[in-house]
């Protein structure tokens, strides 16, 4: 397997090992309990005091409360219903203290979701409002100027965990101060810790909460900065810990943990300064840009952290570029929130009105400030090697032999490009308009010519294509020719290579070779909807979201990791199957038990499909997570081929 290269550290950090040290010795050795008055309750007692102190010292917070919570998102918690109570009990006691609710609109969801939370839960009926970013990201200060004076409470971040783009939060204070806003103030503070100077008690803010898992401490640790005299109510009450401002025993592993790394931080030996980081950065832009050279930056840099590039590539999906780099080992995440079959566009860069295919196809690469040059040497030679298997053809010849018109299946979504690679002429078949710009760069990229697009969506791509293609969106192209088809009826046809695709007359298009102008066999159908599909003859069926799988095997062929072994010692015969895409399956070709895989993704599956129906080996299909491979098990089981299996969780359960 590949070694894995984690650049996705503004989603959670590994562990350093002073930290994994520090917590390993507060639960092996040091394991009081600091409320207890006896030996070992006075020796965790002084880890807990140790780590506060550093916090104390490292965030200039020598007055105030700091406290530590599981994380984050209770610091917020507690934040927002700190500033809640007291508003309430100003209004009650017929102070002025403001109507809004006012957060940033690139907040994290943890922010809005308490602040309407909170104010249901209190009855304070305030106005939730989000703060509109500029082009840039950051918050527009003249509209919080004409807020500020009826904002109740404020919350902005310091620093965007998708973007990186750095908050103007002297801006923002003197936007306060100017307006005599009675405004308590939240700054999320989860991304800037060792990565931005803070020192918060020269500044006005309030609330500031952070998270260890950011930063080389483990997940389910983290601070709550209070300023002295900012209202506080207790989230949790019981037993009195934390001076009564977080009850509950202390989680002594975390806090310790989160200790050794505020101790590296105020030594300053570990991490990278600012200015090592800002390097760091030009090299992995530089490498980026030189491996997708279309590539668009969806942050001004120069108003970002330098450990997060958030970019999108004109043509690639994020999902498509996530796949990519994950089978190059290198772990990125798509700049917006994901569910298993579609990304949403991300809501911080919608914000930014960035255009909607950067929103829709966002990549986010972040790294911590703990690397060194081999390091940064390494994720740029992934980098280019992602470049280079790009290069690999998509649309390249097809495996049905010289001169036969390749299939190409254009995702989830659905729709087929059909190919002739010698002459360079493409035909869409239901390209849906969500995968228009897709397709439309495919085709650009690699240098062909649409000659029709038809059925669903022919309008979007033909939009999208470039002029000199002269294609009327869904009518069939005029310089065709006249065939028949086996029973004698006449159709018209296009030739694609040795191949012609024949208009079917009532529905669909047939695929197939011409023998003395008549066409005998066709190997593939396309068909707009199952219904379409009848009378096939054999024909492998193409409908726009993949193969027809008509009868669904029910006996479960999912291979567990476990069991790859003993799978490989009963079938030795075995064809293993990578059904990433050609480019995937190029930036880091694995081996599983020592057998090397053939590629055929599972874009191109309609046209080896038969092939492997035919074929007497037993099939073991595999991709990263196991999606797709369970698509291709499925399309054959639906062609009732039997000893076809996958691989279970697929390769990312495999690990290193
Ligand atoms: N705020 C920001 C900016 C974050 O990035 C995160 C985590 O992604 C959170 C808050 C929530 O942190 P946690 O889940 O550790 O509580």
């Amino acid at each position: 397997m590949v070694p894995e290269l984690y650049l996705d550290a503004n989603a959670t950090s590994p562990v350093l090992t002073a930290a994994i040290a520090a917590a390993h010795a507060a639960l092996e050795i040091d394991f009081g309990n600091p409320s207890s008055s006896h030996a070992a309750g006075l020796r965790a007692r002084l880890i807990l005091d140790d780590a506060r102190a550093r916090a104390r010292r490292v965030l200039a917070a020598e007055t105030g409360r700091v406290m530590f919570t599981s994380g984050a998102t209770e610091g917020i918690q507690t934040a927002v219903l700190s500033a809640l109570c007291a508003v309430r009990e100003r209004r009650a006691a017929g102070q002025a203290c403001g109507d809004l609710l006012l957060y940033g609109a690139t907040e994290h969801k943890a922010v809005p979701e308490s602040l309407a939370h909170w104010n249901r839960i209190l009855g304070t009926d305030l106005t939730l409002q989000a703060l509109p970013v500029d082009g840039d990201g950051r918050h527009r200060l003249d509209l919080l100027r004409e807020l500020a004076p009826r904002t109740a409470f404020l919350c902005t971040m310091a620093a965007n965990n998708e973007s990186g783009v750095v908050s103007n939060l002297d801006g923002i204070a003197a936007v306060l101060e100017q307006t005599g806003s009675p405004a308590l103030w939240m700054v999320d503070c989860v991304q800037a810790l060792g990565k931005l100077p803070l020192a918060l008690e020269r500044t006005r803010i309030d609330y500031a909460p952070f998270s260890g898992h950011k930063l080389y401490a483990p997940k389910g640790i983290g601070m709550l900065y209070v300023r002295a005299g900012a209202p506080f109510t207790p989230l949790m009450c019981g037993g009195g810990q934390e001076a009564g401002q977080r009850s509950g025993t202390e989680n002594m592993a975390g806090i310790a943990a989160l200790g050794a790394v505020l101790r590296a931080l105020e030594e300053g030996r570990t991490f990278c300064s600012h200015a090592q980081l800002l390097a760091v950065r030009e090299r992995l832009a530089a490498a980026l840009r030189a491996a997708f050279p279309a590539i668009a930056f969806n942050t001004p840099f120069e108003h970002a952290l330098p450990t997060t590039l958030n970019f999108a590539v004109p043509g690639l999906s994020g999902k498509a570029l996530l796949d990519l780099f994950d089978a190059a080992g290198i772990r990125v995440s798509a700049g917006s929130a994901c569910s298993a079959a579609k990304a949403a566009p991300s809501y911080v860069l919608e914000a930014m009105a960035l255009p909607a295919w950067r929103c829709a196809n966002a990549v986010r690469l972040s790294v911590g400030p703990l690397l060194d040059e081999a390091f940064v040497d390494a994720a740029c030679a992934r980098i280019a090697r992602c470049g280079e298997a790009l290069r690999r053809q998509p649309l390249a010849a097809s495996p049905s032999g010289a001169g036969r018109a390749g299939v190409y299946h254009c995702g989830l979504d659905g729709g087929w490009l059909v190919f002739d690679p010698e002459g360079g002429d493409c035909v869409a078949i239901d390209v849906p308009g969500t995968q228009a710009g897709t397709a439309a760069a495919l085709l650009q990229r690699h240098g062909y010519r649409l000659r029709a697009a038809l059925g669903a969506g022919a309008e979007a791509l033909c939009a999208q294509v470039e002029a000199d293609a002269d294609v009327d969106a869904g009518a069939w192209p005029a310089d065709g020719e006249r065939v028949r088809l086996a029973d004698g009826a006449p159709a018209a046809a296009l030739r694609l290579g040795r191949d012609v695709l024949v208009r079917r007359p009532g529905s669909g298009y047939l695929l197939g070779t011409l023998e003395n102008g008549v066409l005998r066999q066709a190997r593939l159908l396309f068909a707009h909807t199952p219904a379409d599909a009848h009378d096939a003859g054999g024909a492998i069926v193409c409908l726009p979201a993949g193969i027809q799988a008509s009868r669904v095997e029910q006996k479960p062929a999912e291979l567990a990791r476990r069991h790859l072994k003993h799978f490989f010692a009963e079938h030795p015969d075995a064809l293993l199957i990578d059904v990433r895409e050609a480019c995937e399956h190029a930036a880091g070709a694995p081996m599983l038990q020592g057998r090397a895989a053939y590629s055929l993704p599972l874009s191109r599956l309609a046209e080896y499909a038969a092939w492997l129906r035919d074929e007497a080996r037993p099939l073991l299909f595999f991709c990263r997570s196991g999606n797709r491979s369970l698509k291709a098990l499925q399309c054959l089981q639906g062609l009732g081929r039997e000893r076809v299996w996958h691989l279970a969780g697929g390769l990312a359960l495999l690990g290193n």
